[in-house]
C-alpha cells in the first residue's frame, strides 16, 4: 500500500491510456502549466514560430491543430489564433505599426477595425485615413513615406461595396507596402486571399488574410476566434512576438467547437450563399426598397471586381435600403415584424438575422446613395433555415410597413 494520501494519489496517478487510440474528432488538450520532462527540456531555447509546448497559454495540441486546418482554409502556410476576431485585427495592426507610422483603411471597413484605427492607434502615435475601395487612383494618392500597412476588405461591411482587389493590391505591391486583408466575408472559400486573381495576375495577393472564425469557421453562433494567416515566415514571426505580448490565450473548448465546424464549412457556405442571392434577387423587386447591396447583383457598388476575383461565392450578407419615404421607426417595425429573422450582430450561425444600421456616422466618405435616393438600411445575415420560410416572413413583414 503506498502511503501518499488521496489527493497525491489523483495528482500523481502512474496510470496512462494505451497509445493506439484513433478517433474522426481531435482530443481536447487543455493546460495551463505544461510538464517538461527534465531540467534540460526547461533550458532548451524557445522556437520562434509560436510551436512549442511549454506553457498553455500560446497553445496546446488542439490550438495548433486547429491553426494548420485554418491555414490550410486560407491557403496559408502559418496561423495564429486569438480570442475573437476583433483581437486579431488589434493584434496585426499593433504587430506591423510604430509611433509615426500611417495604416490606410477602407471607409467600408468593419466598425469595430474603425474604433480601433481611430482610438487606440491614434494614441499611439499612428495616423491613418480613410480611403474608397473602389477608387483606385485617389487610393494610390495616399500612399506616402509613412504608409506602411493597408487594411483590405472584402465585401466591406454593411454596404458590401466590393473593392478593386487586383487595383489596390497592384498599387500597394509598387510602394513595398503591406497588406493585411479582413477575408470574414469569404472565409477562405469565396477567394483566396494571397493569390486574388491567378489567371489574370499570378502571385497577387495581400500579405497577410484575418478572419473572424467567430462566422462561418465556428458556425454555431456560440464561439468568439479570430485569426491571422500569412505565408511568409518572417511576418510570422512578429504576429507570434506580438501575440506573446498580448497573453491572447483560448479556452479549448471554444477551439474544440472550430473544430467541428470546419468540416461542413464548405456545404453551410454553399447553402447560406444560394439561400441569399435568391432572397436578395427577390427583395430587389420589391416596391419599397431602393436597392439591394450584394455584391453579385449587376449594380451593386464593385460588382464588376467581384466577378474578377469570387465569381462563384456571394457569401450570406446583403443590405436593403429603403424607400426614403420610410423613415427609421417604420423600418424599425418592419424589423420587429420579421419572426424568423433574429435581431442581433454577428453571422453566420444558424439563424437569420436582421439589423438596421443608421451608416450616417460611420463613413467619412459618403454613401454610394445619395438622401433622395434611399433611406434606412437593413442589414441580412441569411442562416440555415428553409429558404422558402424566409421567404414568407419577410413577404409577412411588409404588410407592416403598409401606408
Ligand atoms: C464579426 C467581424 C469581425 C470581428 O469578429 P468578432 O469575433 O466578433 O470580434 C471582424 N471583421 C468582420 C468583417 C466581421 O464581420
Amino acid at each position: 500500500m503506498s502511503k501518499r494520501g488521496p489527493s497525491t494519489e489523483q495528482i500523481h496517478h502512474p496510470f496512462r491510456a494505451p497509445d493506439g487510440w484513433d478517433a474522426v474528432p481531435v482530443p481536447v488538450a487543455k493546460a495551463s502549466t505544461v510538464l517538461f520532462r527534465n531540467t534540460a527540456a526547461l533550458h532548451q531555447p524557445r522556437s520562434g514560430d509560436g510551436i512549442s509546448y511549454r506553457y498553455g497559454l500560446p497553445g496546446t495540441p488542439t490550438t495548433y491543430t486547429l491553426a494548420a486546418r485554418i491555414a490550410t482554409l486560407e491557403h496559408a502556410e502559418h496561423c495564429v489564433l486569438t480570442p475573437s476576431g476583433l483581437s486579431a485585427i488589434t493584434l496585426t495592426s499593433l504587430a506591423f505599426l510604430k509611433p509615426g507610422d500611417e495604416v490606410l483603411v477602407p471607409d467600408n471597413v468593419y466598425g469595430q477595425n474603425r474604433h480601433i484605427t481611430t482610438g487606440l492607434l491614434s494614441r499611439l502615435g499612428i495616423t491613418h485615413r480613410f480611403y474608397d475601395p473602389l477608387d483606385v487612383p485617389a487610393f494610390e494618392a495616399l500612399l506616402g513615406e509613412r504608409t506602411r500597412l493597408v487594411w483590405l476588405e472584402a465585401a466591406g461591411s454593411i454596404t458590401l461595396e466590393f473593392p478593386d482587389l487586383v487595383g489596390l493590391l497592384t498599387a500597394c505591391r509598387a510602394h513595398g507596402v503591406l497588406t493585411a486583408l479582413d477575408n470574414t466575408w469569404g472565409a477562405g472559400l469565396a477567394f483566396n486571399a494571397f493569390e486574388v486573381a491567378p489567371a489574370e495576375a499570378p502571385g497577387l495577393g495581400a500579405d497577410i488574410s484575418m478572419q473572424a472564425l467567430t462566422k462561418f469557421p465556428s458556425g454555431g453562433a456560440d464561439v468568439l476566434m479570430g485569426a491571422v494567416c500569412t505565408r511568409d515566415p518572417a511576418l510570422h514571426r512578429q504576429l507570434v512576438a506580438m501575440h506573446e505580448f498580448l497573453g491572447h490565450g483560448l479556452g479549448q473548448n471554444d477551439v474544440e467547437a472550430v473544430l467541428r465546424g470546419l468540416p461542413t464549412i464548405a456545404l453551410r457556405f454553399r447553402a447560406q450563399d444560394a439561400a441569399t442571392r435568391e432572397l436578395a434577387q427577390w427583395m430587389a423587386g420589391r416596391p419599397e426598397v431602393a436597392r439591394v447591396l450584394h455584391p453579385a447583383l449587376p449594380g451593386s457598388p464593385g460588382h464588376a471586381h467581384w466577378r474578377r476575383v469570387s465569381p462563384q461565392a456571394g457569401g450570406c450578407l446583403f443590405s436593403a435600403v429603403f424607400q426614403p419615404r420610410f423613415d427609421a421607426r417604420r423600418i424599425d417595425a418592419f424589423v420587429d415584424a420579421l419572426q424568423l429573422f433574429g435581431i442581433g450582430y454577428s453571422w453566420a450561425g444558424p439563424m437569420s438575422l436582421a439589423v438596421p444600421y443608421d451608416l450616417t456616422r460611420s463613413r467619412s466618405l459618403g454613401l454610394p446613395w445619395t438622401k433622395e435616393e434611399g433611406g434606412t438600411l437593413v442589414r441580412f445575415a441569411i442562416g440555415l433555415e428553409e429558404v422558402e420560410d424566409l421567404h414568407a416572413d419577410l413577404a409577412r413583414a411588409f404588410e407592416a410597413l403598409r401606408d
